[in-house]
């Protein structure tokens, strides 16, 4: 299957009855009349997204990823999704676009109704995360823009409160590890992947340029847990924070034995996907990492924070390799949790929106209607 560049390949939804939507007045003078009449339209296309250097973690490399970005229109305006498949998730542009052609908005004719509009998309098909969240996210950047306030406003979440973003050193020789470390002097704290067979020599490098705390991504490539407890008391004295996904996420048993153990919290993300995954991993991890991509996007994600507090468990958010319309919507949560990797957009070279911005280390929303961004490049 080929897809053309920039040809939207499909538009579906149009409503043709009157739909029964209140106008809404907002203090903004600026904020659009939503009139009742409104017709949702989605357009979805492939874009491969090229990333400024090979990316290595335990397991593969690559050089790409292939994600759909999405659009809703709706009464005059455009909102923006975005679903982003790196090959290990299992889904893919082919497989993205067969689940948005199944996909209806044309019989919903409010789009606030979330929770009924995103049950609907959920229920099409097991599976399809990704797809899920590029409509999920596009219905939120849409809600936002027709009241013309940020989604973090809308959720009530105080901006200021952003969490620092590590941004993320790949498995490399000591050479170009020491030149990562260096480029990303402008983070106030790394996340650097482990599980190569060089450990060591990965955080001893990194700890040559810098002093900024440290977190750990093994993504399931280390193989016995007396080891792996073996290195986490190490990496303690390396001033590491956490240690992700240590272990193959099928070995629960000694997850669980590795966390009761451990003197640095044991973070779940290959093992975690959805929201029904959270109250069975209490005891068996100290936290979730949290990303769109597997949560099917911002409600499902929202409620994930909630689940995890009251269970005292920890929680980050994290992304894949995205633009910034993925990730300037995960930052819209972003003062909710524990701990942000949230530099997917700054890993690739050809990025078609503006958005949230990195300062002084900091994740800094805007104050941009919806999930933040404006399209710059088609
Ligand atoms: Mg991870």
């Amino acid at each position: 299957m080929s897809f053309g560049r920039r040809t939207f390949i499909k538009s579906v939804g149009a409503v043709s009855a009157a739909a029964v939507i209140p106008v809404i007045s907002c203090n903004s003078n600026k904020a659009p009349a939503i009139t009742g009449n409104g017709k949702m339209k989605l357009s979805f296309r492939p874009y491969d997204l090229q990333l400024s250097h090979t990316f290595t973690v335990a397991g593969h490399s690559r050089n790409t990823t292939p994600v759909i970005l999405t659009e809703i229109e709706y009464e005059g305006i455009i909102a923006y999704g975005e679903a982003s498949m790196p090959p290990y998730l299992g889904e893919s542009q082919e497989s993205v676009i067969r689940f948005l052609q199944k996909v209806d908005l044309g019989q919903f004719k409010d789009p606030f109704m979330l929770d009924d509009i995103l049950s609907y998309v959920d229920s099409l098909d097991e599976g399809n995360r990704a797809a899920k969240a590029c409509i999920d996210i596009a219905l939120h950047d849409l809600i936002g823009k027709l009241l013309d306030q940020p989604l973090y406003k809308l959720w009530g979440i105080n901006p200021q409160n952003t969490p620092e973003t590590s941004f993320t050193i790949g498995i490399d020789t000591p050479e170009v590890v020491k030149i990562k470390t260096e480029e990303a002097s402008r983070f106030k704290v790394l996340k650097v992947k482990l599980g190569g067979g060089n450990d060591k020599e990965m955080i001893n490098t990194v700890r040559s340029v810098t002093d900024v705390p440290i977190y750990i991504d093994v993504n399931q490539g280390w193989k016995d847990k007396h080891e792996a407890l073996d290195m986490i008391h190490w990496l303690k004295e390396q001033g590491i924070v956490f240690i992700e996904q240590p272990l193959h996420k099928t070995a629960v048993d000694d997850i669980a034995w590795l966390t009761e153990n451990s003197p640095l919290p044991i973070i779940a993300d290959e093992a975690f996907q959805r929201l029904d995954d959270i109250a069975s991993f209490k005891g068996i991890y100290s936290g979730i990492n949290i990303k769109l991509m597997k949560s099917t996007g911002l409600r499902e994600a929202h409620k994930m924070i909630t689940v995890a507090r009251a269970l005292d468990m920890k929680v980050m958010i994290g992304c894949m390799t995205e633009t910034s319309c993925a990730v300037s919507a995960a930052s819209q949560l972003s003062p909710l949790v524990d701990w942000a990797d949230l530099d997917g957009n700054l890993l690739i070279d050809n990025d078609i929106f503006e958005g949230v911005k990195v300062v002084d280390g900091k994740v800094t929303l805007n104050t941009w209607p919806g999930i933040g961004i404006k399209k710059i490049n088609t």
